[in-house]
């Protein structure tokens, strides 16, 4: 089995305007000139895809959307397209954030018409899921996963899934400061291999990224990316500072 590549991915959130957005791209640009063996993205507004995308076109760095509609055109307004996002360069597209669930009415009925819109268009998923702290508590993790991985991916054949990534946010680790363990993380990373295993078989289980996301930090990084299951970050808050998003990709 191929060893899977590290993946650090940055969600930039509702933050940095079009000229904060460049000046971050630059530095990171800069700083990251030498990283090699892992892949990097970042995840800034629509407002800045199309102006970072020229800036990191030759780097390392690729650039992701945070959000897309599924319809490929028409009267939706406020909405963005598939294509779109590919025209402004972007190769990823993070679908079902836990904001956009809580927030923007996404659920797994509209996750999974998302998805089958990016792989569409060739762009590439970030499936999120993850539990609540009252779903935890609870012992539902296992059952709230199980339901929207199986969801969000129903309906997909194994060639359609091979180039998605799976990000475990746990709803109570996301802007909390609260990491989970790497015990905890490494538990559902394994549950969610699994589950992949069963539903498409092992060859996608063995190859398919799963990121860990929530309060990623520095000094957090290396012993989570140590878990033979966490294969990369979903990064929020520290990624929107260009020297603590290049120490996360440049863990060790
Ligand atoms: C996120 O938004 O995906 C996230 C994990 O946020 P933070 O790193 O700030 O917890």
């Amino acid at each position: 089995m191929e060893k899977r590549k590290p993946f650090i991915a940055g969600n930039w959130k509702m933050f940095k305007t079009i000229s904060e957005a460049i000046e971050t791209s630059e530095q990171l640009v800069k700083l990251l000139s030498g990283t090699i063996g892992k892949d990097v993205m970042i995840a800034p507004p629509f407002t800045a895809l199309y102006s970072v995308s020229g800036i990191i076109r030759e780097s390392c760095i690729s650039l992701g959307a945070q959000n897309l509609f599924w319809e490929k055109e028409g009267a939706y307004t406020g909405e963005i397209s598939p294509a779109m996002l590919g025209s402004a360069g972007c190769k990823y597209v993070i679908i079902g954030h836990s904001e956009r669930r809580q927030y923007f009415g996404d659920n797994d009925e509209t996750v999974n018409k998302k998805v089958r819109a990016a792989l569409e268009a060739g762009l590439i998923p970030i499936l999120c899921v993850g539990e609540s702290e009252k779903e935890r508590e609870s012992n539902y993790t296992f059952s709230v996963l199980d339901k929207q991985v199986k969801k969000g991916l129903e309906g997909f054949s194994l060639d359609d899934l091979k180039t998605i990534v799976i990000a475990y946010e746990p709803l109570w680790a996301i802007g909390t400061g609260k990491t989970a363990t790497k015990e905890q993380a490494q538990e559902v990373h394994l549950f969610l291999r699994s589950l992949i295993e069963k539903e498409f078989g092992d060859k996608l289980s063995g190859s398919i990224r799963i990121l860990y996301g929530g309060s990623v930090k520095p000094d957090n990084i290396s012993e989570l990316m140590a878990m033979p299951d966490v294969d990369g970050a979903l990064v929020g808050g520290a990624s929107l500072n260009p020297d603590t998003f290049s120490k996360l990709v440049n863990y060790n």
